[in-house]
């Protein structure tokens, strides 16, 4: 079946850039593109520049992004941001699950699930995010990894449709290390995630985009997204710099 799945290639600029610079960096891109691009492209700022790059974006066909939201629609949570005001502010996707979450935040599957189910009860698309550590690759527990994530992460979601969801296999080693996965390291996981999702989702799971995120740079970014199931990128460092993440978007064709 021809796939009609769409490039993603989203920037996460994680905890970067002062208003000035976020606009700046946020110009760069839109002015960077050319026109009849193939990819979707979207900005994930810091909760403080949303505003602010919204404002660069209007007009455009770029997304905009956040990178955390909390399951709860409002009420006494200190510096939680809700689904709702995420879309208020603009955005079409948010980042949920990023392993950095996990590590520094205490984020489990389990509230990865809560706050999926949030996210898309008032109609964001979120960017799910799992992958396995260097010691369960090393153990050989990688696919067993990515499955109990997709499976606690999914569950009880009912029915998406491929459009509602995009997942970024990210695995940890691999995130800000410099060390990518091969091709084919990343290829074989993508396939997997691609086969249990047609166990939970049925048909949707042709539609949804599989990001691979992990040291994406313009150097090996085409060769990555010339594997079947790898549907775009999850950009960290070098969505910092206009050149390096236009590159990766002119890699996607
Ligand atoms: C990320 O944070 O999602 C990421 C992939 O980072 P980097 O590109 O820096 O490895």
């Amino acid at each position: 079946m021809m796939s009609t799945r769409r490039y993603l290639i989203a920037a996460n600029w994680k905890m970067h850039k002062t208003l000035e610079e976020a606009r700046a960096l946020a110009r760069e891109v839109r002015r960077g593109l050319t026109w009849g691009l193939k990819a979707e492209v979207a900005l994930a700022p810091p909760f403080t520049a949303l505003a602010a790059v919204a404002g660069e974006l209007a007009d455009s066909d770029l997304r905009l992004a956040g990178q955390d939201a909390f399951w709860e629609r409002q009420g006494a949570y200190t510096g939680a941001i809700s689904p709702m005001m995420l879309k208020d502010a603009g955005c079409h996707y948010v980042i949920i699950g990023h392993s950095e979450r996990r590590q520094y935040f205490g984020e489990t599957d389990h509230t990865v699930n809560r706050k999926l189910k949030a996210v898309l009860e008032v109609g964001l698309c979120p960017i799910c995010c799992i992958g396995e550590s260097l010691e369960e690759r090393e153990k050989g527990q990688t696919l067993a990894r990515v499955g109990q994530q997709l499976e606690v992460g999914l569950a009880e979601m009912g029915s998406l449709t491929g459009e509602q969801l995009v997942l970024a296999y990210e695995p940890v080693w691999a995130i800000g290390t410099g060390l990518t996965a091969t091709p084919q390291q990343a290829q074989e996981v993508h396939a997997f995630i691609r086969s249990r999702l047609r166990e939970l989702l049925h048909a949707a799971a042709e539609e949804v985009r599989i990001l691979y995120g992990g040291s994406v740079t313009p150097d090996n970014a085409a060769t990555l997204m010339a594997e079947t199931d790898i549907d775009g990128a999850l950009v960290g460092g070098a969505s910092l710099k206009s050149a390096s993440f236009l590159g990766i978007i002119t890699a996607a064709g």
